[in-house]
């Protein structure tokens, strides 16, 4: 096969076969397809987009592209969600043990942060000793031990993705939805699962603006995923204002521990609990149950102790990452909270240090928000709507002056 030809035929709108796309991808994983034949293609791709055969032979060659997870025979069912990023959302932390809780295995391979979105694997290491960098065997071991474990993708684990998608990163096409799909289902179908729940976001605050795009997302990734026979459900999430009462590492850590403890914000408890309950076969009253009850909690502190996390840190965690400057910001007049911009106090928590612009930057743990108040709540002048956690004057100023123009009272 000639690569310039490839490219070529996908820059003029024709679909590329199975075999096609598999010697692409293989080319690139070892070298003969160059970073800039790949660029091309995938430029290529963005502008032409890709039919659902062909996203299915894309994902299904990144995912070949390195190992998966096998498991034994007899063991139980496996499953996980993936959600395609907001603003607070913390939903993996609490959802990995309850569904743990429960006897099922969940073998949950996440992401760091990037641009306003937060990642699962950033949130955990604000746990001392946390560890995001298990191997296969040591996943799998932990599987067995406690029943789910979060970790990182390894080098073994969709190299293609990894390859194309820092190629992605810095040639303007990360926002292409074959690509998004393959990138995401190769690494959660690398999980071998028999359940996928997907919450796809749309919002000021999410990757999709529009819940129409959303869908489109949704249904694709669907597609692909039951394409190499994995039950995918979805749920399409507004994400208008963030999820719960904090953004921010290490306040969102605290979030979830609240939440294990049944003490979480009414929207991250319903919204865990909606996909759990999609995942297993009890109600949402039954899981429920599992985060009042102790049973929950537990686990989250069985999976911190295996991942080799201080766990006797957890009861007394607010104290553990203090930024130098805590402020409140205060409403400017009396009324109804009509908007609290998820995506200006995504940009906003960036600039205070909470998320990284490149994949190689150092995150804050300790900056971001917390207290945040709910659209539609009551609020009175001069009482606060949130609170701004910063490393110094400056940037707490500067986010004061962003979350402005996040805010609408009526
Ligand atoms: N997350 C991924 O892993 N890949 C994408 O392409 C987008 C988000």
């Amino acid at each position: 096969m000639h690569i310039p030809t490839l490219i070529e035929r996908k820059r003029d709108g024709h679909a590329l076969t199975a075999g096609e796309i598999r010697f692409l991808i293989d080319g690139f994983t070892v070298g003969s397809v160059s970073e800039a034949q790949m660029a091309a293609l995938a430029m290529a791709i963005f502008f032409q987009g890709m039919n659902g055969d062909e996203t299915a032979a894309l994902t299904r060659s990144m995912l070949e592209s390195g190992s998966v997870f096998h498991w034994p025979e007899g063991t139980p069912p496996k499953v996980d969600k993936h959600s395609t990023g907001g603003i607070g959302d913390k939903v993996s932390l609490v959802l990995a043990p309850l569904l743990a809780c429960e006897g099922l295995w969940v073998p949950m391979v996440s992401g760091r942060g990037l641009g306003i979105t937060g990642g699962t694997l950033d949130k955990l290491e604000a746990i001392p000793g946390f560890r995001t960098n298990l191997d296969f065997a040591e996943a799998r071991t932990q599987l067995e031990k406690v029943g789910c474990f979060i970790s990182g993708q390894t080098s073994a684990l969709c190299p293609a993705d990894k390859k194309l998608y820092a190629l992605r990163d810095v040639t303007g096409t990360v926002p292409s939805r074959p690509l998004i799909v393959a990138s995401i289902m190769s690494k959660k179908l690398a999980e071998s699962l028999d359940a996928l729940v997907l919450d796809v976001k749309f919002g000021s605050g999410a990757f999709m603006k529009t819940r129409s795009e959303a869908l489109l997302l949704a249904e694709s990734m669907r597609a692909a995923g039951e394409a190499m026979g994995v039950s995918v459900s979805h749920r399409l999430t507004p994400m208008d204002e963030p999820l719960g009462h904090a953004v921010g590492n290490a306040l969102e850590v605290a979030e979830c521990l609240a939440t294990l403890q049944g003490e979480g914000p009414r929207d991250l408890v319903a919204l865990t609990l909606d996909l759990a309950a999609e995942l297993s076969a009890l109600s949402r009253e039954q899981l429920a149950t599992r985060l009042s009850d102790g049973t929950a909690w537990k686990k989250f502190i069985a999976l911190v102790e295996a991942q080799g996390g201080d766990a006797a840190l957890l009861d007394r965690y607010d104290g553990i990452h203090p930024a130098p400057v805590v402020r409140d910001f205060l409403a400017p007049e009396s009324g109804t909270l009509h908007r609290l911009d998820a995506g200006i106090v995504g940009h906003a928590a960036l600039e205070l240090g909470a998320g990284r612009a490149r994949a190689e930057d150092a995150v804050d743990f300790a900056v971001g928000f917390d207290h945040i108040r709910k659209v539609r709540e009551p609020v009175v002048r001069g009482e606060p709507i949130l609170r701004i956690h910063a490393r110094d004057e400056a940037s707490a100023d500067q986010a004061s002056m962003a979350l402005r123009k996040g805010i609408t009272i009526r």
